[in-house]
């Protein structure tokens, strides 16, 4: 059973019961942001190691720490619990002490997201709504569509116009009802707002919808556990709306408020150079986030090809700083030629396909060693948040070119010559 309390307003810690407000109605949709707040005595009381011990390996063995409820369903029920892989080949090419992969490439829709679309669809479901919608890059679409077909909703999802390919796909595979909105994300984004207050959608987008990050919490709940006797020094984590970086900061608190560990762990969070004004303002020491001074300065920013984390307005920029900056952390900021880098070294050192935004935690963690942010012997657990089949475009730009040869041994051993054996590999 939740022990969920009350809903807190980032901006005047102003305090909503469960289903009294979305957002703070003083601080309006852009700066009312709401927090979740639980009895963690109680939840600690509940959450012994041996009593989740004995709970489904998924986020669902944290009830006591999630918004569902009373008799909500918990759907998907295969949502979360993916495996954290050690990479010593990965360590030793970074010159760190350690490094983990939390490998959430491996959800069911092949992206961190379906961590809070699980929340949102069994809210939805709780609260006998039928449909769904939200405006996304695409992972939040396309887990959206993913956990809503599990769940029997309708989905309807704005999207704009360059989304990559795989996402789209998976929407339409998923049975979404899909709007191409011929503008930018940001734009796509208060449509998508306006159809749900319009059509009576169940909201997920992550700004207004306070119960996502819960969800989102569950990554950092998972490494807390997984990492139970060994802890890390930092957790690496890449960051366009602030959503993710600042879920995970909170779970990584509340498992150490429940006692479920006793260690802290600093946030390393990771942006594109070409969309960084989190990172920008991390460095100029701000507390809080302007979005809508960051839409007017949006075309000031160059973008990145990692989509799921080009937001030049981040939505979710002042829980983003307050986690970082709570957790003892850093931002760090990498090119594109960097996260490609990152992209195939991770493919190659430890066998995880990541998209361009998965891989861009492990280039933040190259670019904080180099910075002297991260030591010799740091231990980093780095978040891969979604799979490379996602965006194949991208993926091929940072792949080497294969070799092309006429069907002729010789010429195989001729490529062989030329190319460096297993051991540089
Ligand atoms: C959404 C996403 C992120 C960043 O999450 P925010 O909450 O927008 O900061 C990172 N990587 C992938 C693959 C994502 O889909
Ligand atoms: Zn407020």
């Amino acid at each position: 059973m939740t022990t969920l309390l009350f809903l807190r307003c980032v901006t005047c810690g102003a305090r909503y019961a469960e289903g009294e407000a979305n957002v703070c109605p003083a601080c309006g949709t852009d700066k009312g942001i709401l927090d979740a707040e639980y009895d963690l005595p109680r939840a600690a009381a509940a959450l012994t190691r041996e009593a989740i011990a004995r709970r489904p390996l998924s986020i669902w063995r944290y009830r006591e720490l999630l918004p569902l409820p009373e008799g909500a369903p918990a759907l998907p029920a295969d949502t979360g619990w993916t495996p954290l892989l050690d990479a010593p080949r990965l360590a030793a090419a970074l010159e760190v002490g350690r490094v983990r992969i939390k490998d959430d490439t491996r959800m069911a829709s092949a992206s961190f997201k379906d961590r809070a679309s699980a929340i949102a669809v069994s809210r939805a479901l709780a609260e006998g709504a039928r449909e769904i919608a939200c405006a996304s890059t695409g992972n939040a679409a396309s887990s959206l569509a993913r956990c809503a077909a599990v769940a029997g909703l309708r989905a309807n999802i704005f999207v704009p116009a360059a989304i990559p390919e795989g996402k789209l796909a998976q929407l339409l595979i998923y049975g979404a009802r899909v709007f191409k909105v011929e503008a930018r994300y940001d734009i796509a984004w208060r449509l998508c707002m306006d159809a749900c207050e319009r059509f009576g959608w169940y909201n997920r987008n992550c700004a207004v919808n306070p119960y996502l990050v819960e969800g989102k919490k569950t990554g950092g709940l998972e490494v807390a556990e997984q990492c139970a006797g060994d802890p890390p020094g930092w957790v690496a984590v890449s960051v366009g709306d602030g959503c993710t970086v600042a879920g995970i900061g909170k779970g990584l608190r509340e498992a150490r408020e429940t006692g479920l560990v006793s260690w802290r762990a600093r946030l390393l969070a990771v942006q594109a150079a070409g969309a960084a004004p989190l990172a920008q303002a991390f460095e100029a020491g701000a507390e809080n986030f302007d979005v809508v001074a960051a839409e007017g300065e949006a075309a000031r920013w160059s973008g990145t090809f990692a989509d799921s984390i080009n937001c030049p307005a981040p939505r979710n920029g002042a829980k983003a700083l307050r986690a970082v900056r709570e957790s003892g952390g850093h931002f760090v900021t990498v090119s594109d030629e960097e996260i490609r880098e990152a992209a195939r070294r991770l493919g190659r050192l430890t066998g995880v396909f990541a998209e361009p935004a998965g891989a861009a935690a492990l280039a933040g963690v190259a670019a904080a060693r180099r910075a002297g942010i991260l030591g010799a012997d740091a231990d980093v657990v780095v978040f891969a948040t979604g799979h490379g089949l996602k965006d194949l475009p991208g993926a091929l730009r940072a792949a080497p070119a294969p070799h092309v040869i006429p069907p002729r041994l010789d010429a195989v051993a001729q490529i062989l010559a030329t190319t460096p054996p297993p051991g540089n590999f």
